[in-house]
């Protein structure tokens, strides 16, 4: 998958796409996968990198959602249960089963969520990861055994789903191009095409050269997050706004805070939030918070605020307490929530997703979550296939193998998320021993993964590679700074560039992870 041959494709399209699709996030990306299964042309604009948005600064959790059960939200959680078995079997190098302990401090937490869990696995059937139980103090110890021990009477656990966003983005983008799709990163749109009052395109930027395109398609989709409000405007500039955004920030710790392998899940932290602490990538990520904001940021920033509240609360859980110092990297997200008339809580708005046919055809897809993204591209193009008259077909996505599936056990971290592709990956390590050196001693990273992902993934800039094919930014934000130069030379070699690209790309970087080391 090269960007070259994915413009070429894009500028000779033979027939006029059948679905067009804006935004490469988890939803656009679900929506252009879905709509290829089927069979549909399809092509994917995305503005910048794929899973630059929100999808690739989530809780990495691919879970039922206990919050919405609570909330009593039963067919949200049935439907995000189900979604979550249908990944681990079309993605099972990305996905795994992972432990999460509720320690109970008080006397009613343990048969309040030992008797909550049990539903949540009553709901899952026969697609649950395990059954939850009771822990004694000394269990929940041995799980945890960096918890704050003061007053804790045991725990319950119970199992979900963990993955890696970003990869699982780019797994869909090569999905989506195994398919025969068009996916195209730093390709914003700016305009809508209309014959009458009806879409028949999109007019695209190609921001690396400035070039324009004319996109023309059957159906347009809007699929753009928090920004589907101005994507609708682009569409109808009196689109009234169907959002609301609110940001979430998670830190990342070193292990040694949390050694054991299982997670922890406060349910009710003082703000009414869900807490978790969950070691990812040999890092404990902690968060996350629900700050109201007003502008969709493509780069948002954490405030000191919400930084403080997250280290306050995992010293109340852990025995050694976390300060700035130790915070790795600190990244924040924007949720793009259903704008519910009368509620200003954004922590009380609907996670599910809502669909919006204006009368020009421009389909919006938003809201929703990573677990259930297969879902919301299923009800997209369903919705898309209407409003295109275009011959109907069912849907091929739910036994669907994505990139890199395979049956055999994974080889060890880092090569593990790329799943059948890691082969060729250590081929080409092999073949060169100066790339199988590590790009920094502090990360899990090795040289042949940024050529791999300039050659085969796409990857643009340094920051694609270091934020998002591998996660070196939100493992260590310091680290990656170091390692910049490194990678871009090794880009610049791979993508034919010269000594000025390199210098503004190390640059570009620093001023970006600046952000990710907190203050
Ligand atoms: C803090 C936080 C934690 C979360 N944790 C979880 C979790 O653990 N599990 C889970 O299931 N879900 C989680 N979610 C929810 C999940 O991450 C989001 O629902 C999902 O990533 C949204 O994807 P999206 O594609 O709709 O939006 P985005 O990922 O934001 O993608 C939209 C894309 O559209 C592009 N775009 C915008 N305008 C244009 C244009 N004009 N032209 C071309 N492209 C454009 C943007 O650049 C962007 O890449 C979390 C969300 C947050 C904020």
């Amino acid at each position: 998958m090269t960007r070259d041959a994915m413009l070429k494709r894009l500028r000779d399209p033979g027939d006029p796409f059948d679905v067009a699709v804006i935004g490469g996030g988890a939803t656009g990306l679900g929506t252009a996968v879905e709509a290829a299964a089927r069979g549909y042309r399809t092509v994917l604009l995305e503005q910048s990198d794929f899973a630059k948005g929100t999808s690739s600064r989530s809780t990495k959790l691919i879970h039922g959602g206990l919050r919405y059960l609570k909330q009593g939200n039963i067919a949200l959680v049935l439907e995000a249960l189900r979604e979550r078995g249908l990944l681990m079997s079309n993605a099972p190098h990305l996905v795994r089963n992972l432990s999460f302990v509720v320690p109970n401090y008080d006397w009613w937490e343990g048969p309040f969520y030992g008797v909550g869990l049990k539903v949540y696995d009553m709901l899952a059937g026969s697609l649950g990861l395990g059954p939850s139980r009771r822990l004694s103090r000394d269990e929940t110890l041995a799980r945890i055994p960096t918890l704050e021990r003061g007053g804790l009477r045991g725990g319950v656990v119970y199992h979900d789903g963990q993955f890696d966003d970003a990869r699982l983005a780019v797994t869909l983008a090569r999905t989506l191009a195994g398919l025969g799709g068009v996916a195209i990163n730093y390709m914003r749109v700016v305009g809508m095409l209309r014959a009458g009052g009806r879409l028949e395109g999109v007019e695209a930027r190609d921001l690396e050269t400035g070039d324009g395109h004319e996109v023309r398609a059957r159906v347009i989709v809007n699929a753009t997050g928090v920004h589907a409000d101005a994507v609708r405007r682009l569409d109808d500039p009196a689109a009234a706004p169907a959002l609301v955004t609110s940001q979430g920030v998670h830190l990342v710790l070193p292990r040694a805070f949390q050694p054991g392998d299982s997670a922890v899940m406060v349910p009710h932290t003082d703000d009414g939030r869900v807490l978790f602490a969950v070691p990812w990538h040999d890092r404990v990520v902690v968060g996350t918070t629900d700050t109201p904001v007003e502008s969709a940021a493509l780069e948002p920033r954490a405030l000191d605020s919400e930084i403080d509240f997250l280290l306050t609360h995992a010293a109340r859980y852990l025995t050694r307490d976390p300060d700035r110092a130790d915070v790795l990297s600190v990244f924040a997200g924007l949720r793009p929530l259903l704008r519910a008339e009368g509620t200003a809580d954004t922590a009380a708005l609907s996670r599910d997703h809502a669909l919006l046919v204006a009368g020009s055809g421009l389909v919006t897809i938003t809201g929703g979550k990573w677990t259930t993204y297969r879902k919301m591209g299923e009800d997209a193009v369903d919705a898309a296939a209407a409003v295109g008259g275009l011959p109907e077909r069912p849907s091929a996505t739910r036994a669907l193998r994505l990139r890199g599936w395979r049956e055999a056990p994974s080889e060890p971290a880092p090569w593990d998320v790329y799943g059948a592709d890691a082969a060729a990956l250590l081929a080409t390590a092999a073949a060169d021993p100066s790339l199988a050196a590590p790009l920094h001693p502090r990360l899990p990273y090795a040289a042949a993964q940024v050529v791999w992902g300039a050659r085969h993934e796409m990857a643009r800039t340094v920051e694609d590679v270091l934020a998002r094919r591998t996660r070196a930014l939100l493992l260590d934000a310091r680290a990656s700074v170091e390692c910049a130069p490194a990678v871009a030379r090794l880009m610049a070699e791979e993508l034919g560039r010269d000594a000025a690209w390199e210098r503004g790309q190390i640059e570009d970087y620093e001023r970006l992870a600046g952000g990710y080391v907190p203050g």
